[in-house]
């Protein structure tokens, strides 16, 4: 599933092609794609609208249109294309953008996980999928103080509140693993049980890391491409996902894998103790 930083990449790949154009009709060849409005709405209402910017919030995609924001969350294997409309429709493709200048936008999705909503300019952020997302993981957004006041009294795993959106926007599986280990906290320690200085840690390494990812494009595992197809360059510095097994880059201990929150999840049982 693409997290932060790889819907990150998908953003800038579509901010160079698409403010501007506008779209002329929309196509739903698969209308469970669309969550709300119902997808003849939702198409009527594009027509028409012109594409001024692309923002990102956490994992989902947001289309600022002239009148209404399209909200996009790509799930497991949604993508976005930009082809000319005598290009052959990809086998997948579920909704088509017609726009000006004979091109359009795609939406292929494999598993058609993938959701889209369409909700007003005015307050964006006040759509049910976006209203309790937590503070993007940034220096300028998220404190210890924050984080602090989500983990006590929480007894999930430490590492099942990094996948709540609502501690922090964006996180998934993967920077989950990596941010423990660059934080040394063992991925199923109870929330509640994190100390002060572990707090700061985690903080910080969840600022880092992310910021990091960010600015290699991404990771790049299956078939996760931005909207030209380039990928990002993160998995070369994973240091515990996918690492099973292999040696600690800090300490030499193999790298172990365990089940955290029903997810796959890496650590090293030396930097990463239970307590
Ligand atoms: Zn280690």
């Amino acid at each position: 599933m693409p997290e932060l930083p790889e819907v990150e990449n998908v953003k800038n790949g579509l901010l160079d092609l698409l403010p501007g154009k506008v779209i002329k009709e929309v196509q739903v060849l698969w209308p469970n794609i669309i969550k709300d409005p119902a997808a003849n709405i939702f198409s009527r209402q594009l027509a028409g609208q012109t594409i001024e910017n692309i923002g990102r919030r956490g994992k989902f995609l947001l289309f600022y249109l002239s009148d209404y924001v399209l909200i996009s969350h790509l799930r497991m294997e949604g993508k976005f294309r930009v082809e000319t409309t005598d290009t052959p429709l990809a086998r997948h493709t579920h909704v088509v953008f017609k726009l000006n200048g004979e091109e359009e936008l795609r939406y292929l999705d494999v598993r058609k996980f993938g959701k889209m909503s369409l909700t007003s300019r005015v307050r964006p952020f006040e759509h049910p999928s976006l209203v309790s997302l937590g503070p993007e993981p940034t220096a300028d957004k998220l404190n210890d103080k924050w984080v602090s006041q989500f983990l006590q009294n929480r007894k999930r795993a430490i590492k099942a509140c990094l996948l709540d959106q609502t501690l922090v926007a964006g996180i998934g599986n993967i920077y989950a693993d990596e941010i423990l280990f660059d934080a040394r906290i063992h991925p199923s320690r109870p929330a509640y049980s994190l100390k002060q200085e572990d707090i700061s840690r985690l903080t910080k390494s969840i600022i880092t890391i992310m910021d990091k990812a960010v600015k290699s494009g991404g990771t790049t595992i299956r078939t996760y491409a931005n909207a030209y197809g380039d990928s990002g360059t993160y998995q070369h510095n994973l240091k515990v996902y996918g690492r099973d097994q292999a040696a600690c880059t800090r300490c030499g201990t193999r790298i172990e894998k365990i089940k955290v929150a029903q997810r796959g999840t890496h650590f090293c049982p030396l930097c990463q103790p239970a307590e």
